[in-house]
């Protein structure tokens, strides 16, 4: 999980909300058009074009938004452009297709405690990877019950997210073989910088 630093929302959007009036009340459900496409938009954007909670590679194809307090319990956040992200679609890798990971799996879980949300700077310090691709708690005691319960909830460390990320880490660790400390050090700020498309 990588910090989300959430924008501005979309023009669009809040002139569209704005228009509420006595007989008309703007609702998740009617979003449609310009408007919800300029909310995927500024959310892939803003992400890097990758999952809010796994970190995966997203396209406006191949993800949903995804309500971070979910609109079951949280209505009056539903049309909140800082209670949406952008996740992947969490499928299965056998047919047929059911949600495994990250916001469909997630469904209508939030708990103000024990959910660690990618919108807070230090989201990433509840978590630890191995070589292998998996990801746990980390060592830190305070950290460690909403790490364990946000990993169990969204899935995260379900076989196939494991393989992707060892097959991730094995790519880099080939290619960095011959690389000096610095070069390693350097290596890593340059991923975390968007390039030229913003991913
Ligand atoms: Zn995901």
């Amino acid at each position: 999980m990588k910090y989300i630093k959430k924008g501005e929302e979309p023009e669009s959007l809040t002139t569209w909300k704005e228009l509420a009036n006595e007989d008309w009340t703007p609702s998740y459900d009617l979003l449609s058009g310009r408007e919800k496409t300029d909310v995927y938009n500024a959310l892939l954007q803003e992400q890097g074009f990758i999952c809010c909670y796994c970190g995966m590679r997203i396209t406006r194809e191949t993800c949903h938004i995804e309500h971070l307090k979910p609109r079951s319990t949280h209505p009056y956040l539903a049309l909140e452009y800082r209670n949406m992200l952008a996740s992947c679609q969490g499928e299965s890798e056998t047919p047929p297709p059911k949600p495994v990971h990250c916001g469909h799996k997630k469904g209508e879980w939030y708990d103000e405690n024990l959910m660690v949300s990618p919108i807070e700077a230090n989201c990433a310090d509840f978590f630890k990877y191995t070589g292998s691709g998996e990801i746990q708690p980390t060592d830190d005691p305070d950290k460690q019950a909403a790490a364990k319960e946000t990993i169990e909830s969204l899935g995260l460390n379900i076989n196939k997210l494991q393989r992707m990320r060892r097959k991730a880490i094995d790519k880099i660790l080939i290619g960095i073989e011959d690389y000096t400390n610095e070069e390693i050090q350097q290596l890593a700020v340059r991923y975390d910088r968007p390039d030229a498309e913003g991913k």
